[in-house]
């Protein structure tokens, strides 16, 4: 048994995420964490909300909410989402927690202790009518290049010009619409990257078993251009963690806060405070400090691609910077992207399926299926109505359900509802247990190296073998001249219903408890062996005959489901 850390890239509070969110980070990780459970290791799995930065301001003020309140809500709205898709986090936390704010501004204090903090004192738009200064996305102007009006501060939507506030023509805060506007002096914190860069870069070159994907985003931040920069780590906000120098004020910094890429990542280690605090767990510390028992703990990330650059450097700094005894990510699993029907999901723009509207048309399991065996692993993914019905309807309903159903249900008319005796295993019993044996140890090899595509199909094919199995041995012909002998066939296919139940809850738990509750099957422990596993149920062992485990998806329902996804959501 060994000892695993799991967490999932932290989802942003403004609102609901997409499918390819979804399988970009906390779907993968849950597949692991349940995956590493199932075989009987120790996990802590966590997420939580990233809550600061401007986003969250504008969409509270959007949403006529205190941003305090707005965020409290939309992290239950998040969490029941969570639920919905039987996300296993052992915590779900908030960056917003107490525990964050003070782990924060304790990682300042070391930082600033070790030397990598300098103080920059920078010129910045100040809103005389609003008394503040104002980030990027609060200032809007009409754009030089093309004369667009709702030019921001940092980009034109328009013409993608990068632009600096200065370059606006009437130029004005969206908060108030006051054109009266200031260039005034701030003081600001950065955290010298640069002088992390060498360590970091042998740190980098050291991880040879990590994905491409992942060291070679990483390198080109290291390397390109003037290598990693040193970054600006508070902002003139009201919402987030307010900066200070470990629980000392910071002279000069009062009324700022840290930026929200200094505090997101450090939620990391605050949730897993917040789950002791929560009273689900002991001894945080044991997982976070290697001083403190973190030593042999394997810890795993998961995120999408534009995530890297913060896990294998930013993230990293702060820890290595601070002298700390705390736990580096040992391994980094990253996602290419999910698009959507020809094009991107997009947010703004309603296109594709959010996660509260699948839940509302179909069951988890058919998203956690269909999502994960197509995972954007080795490159980007798409999701089409026709694939995803194609395959639902091929995986879920033909194979895995119609073997469940067949099996059963010929077991009822011709026996009972419990396991028959009679007849004995011959060749063709053998060569089922060794070609499933086989596919079981592919199965765990690709669940182990987390290549998620590769053990969706290993999966299938090992459903697949079962109806194979059936199509060979013909258990209602055999019936007819040899009961004994279709006995013996059902007894075994009926064992392997409870076998497919306990190797499938990793992709869907749902389908698989109730699997396991139809065949009244108590021992849910991960099948070491095939042999004994195909005799667990032993003569007479009662089951009943499941409701339809997966039912298909129509075409109209297609139809429908790809006209109403195609871009309304407002
Ligand atoms: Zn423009």
């Amino acid at each position: 048994m060994a000892r695993h850390l799991i967490t999932s890239a932290i989802p942003y509070i403004n609102g609901i995420k997409h499918l390819g969110n979804l399988v970009g980070s906390q779907l993968p990780a849950d597949l692991y964490a349940r995956y590493l459970r199932a075989r009987g290791h120790e996990v802590l799995f966590l997420c939580a909300t990233d809550e600061h930065g401007t986003p969250a301001e504008l969409a509270a003020a959007k949403a006529g909410k205190p941003v305090a309140e707005y965020c409290a809500d939309m992290w239950q709205v998040q969490a029941d989402i969570a639920d919905g898709f039987r996300l296993s986090f052992d915590h779900f936390g908030r960056s917003s927690s107490p525990q964050n704010h003070k782990l924060t501004q304790h990682f300042a204090g070391a930082l600033a202790d070790a030397g990598l903090i300098e103080e920059v004192t920078e010129k910045q738009v100040y809103s005389v009518a609003d008394g503040r200064f104002l980030p990027d996305r609060y200032i809007e102007g009409t754009c030089p290049n093309c004369g667009f009006e709702s030019a921001r501060g940092d980009q034109c939507d328009n013409c993608t010009k990068q632009l600096d506030p200065v370059d606006l023509i009437d130029a004005h805060s969206t908060i108030s619409g006051s054109t009266e506007l200031e260039m005034r002096e701030t003081k600001h914190l950065y955290l010298r990257q640069s002088k992390l860069r060498d360590e970091l870069d042998a740190w980098i070159s050291a991880k040879t078993d990590w994905p491409i994907l992942t060291t070679s985003i990483a390198k080109k931040w290291l390397h390109d251009g003037d290598g990693l920069q040193d970054r600006g780590i508070t902002r003139d906000l009201d919402w987030g963690v307010p900066v200070k120098r470990g629980d000392q004020d910071w002279p000069g910094m009062e009324g700022k806060v840290f930026y929200v890429w200094f505090d997101a990542p450090i939620e990391y280690i605050a949730c897993a405070q917040e789950w002791q605090d929560a009273g689900k767990g002991t001894d945080w510390q044991r997982w976070w400090r290697t001083d403190k028992g973190a030593d042999d703990v394997r810890y795993t990330q998961f995120m999408g691609k534009d995530n890297v650059p913060f896990h294998t450097l930013s993230f990293p700094a702060t820890i290595k910077g601070s002298g700390e005894p705390w736990k580096l990510v040992d391994y980094i699993k990253s996602f290419n992207y999910l698009n959507y029907d020809g094009g991107q999901f997009s947010t703004s723009r309603g296109r594709g399926v959010f996660m509260d509207q699948a839940l509302e048309i179909l069951p988890a399991d058919y998203w956690r299926w269909w999502l994960l065996s197509h995972a954007p692993e080795s490159s980007d993914a798409e999701f089409t109505w026709e694939t995803f019905q194609t395959d639902v309807n091929k995986d879920l309903a033909d194979v895995l359900g119609n073997f469940v159903s067949r099996v059963t249900k010929f077991c009822r008319s011709k026996f009972s509802e419990a396991v028959p005796d009679g007849g004995a295993w011959g060749d063709t019993e053998e060569a089922l247990i060794a070609d499933l044996s086989t596919r079981l140890t592919a199965y765990q090899a690709h669940m182990d190296a987390m290549e998620v595509r590769k053990s969706a199909a290993e999966l299938r094919a090992i459903w697949t073998l079962g109806n194979e199995y059936l199509q060979t041995v013909a258990p209602w012909t055999t019936f007819k001249t040899d009961p004994d002998q279709a006995a013996a066939q059902i007894r075994l296919a009926l064992n392997l219903i409870p076998f497919y139940a306990v190797l499938s809850a990793p992709f869907i738990p749902d389908a698989s408890a109730e699997l396991l509750d139809a065949m009244n099957a108590t021992d849910t422990a991960w099948p070491d062996d095939v042999r004994s596993a195909l005799t667990a149920l032993p003569v007479g062992h009662a089951f009943t005959v499941p409701d339809v485990t997966f039912r298909k998806i129509t075409d109209d329902e297609r139809v429908e489901w790809a006209d109403r996804f195609a871009g309304t959501r407002d």
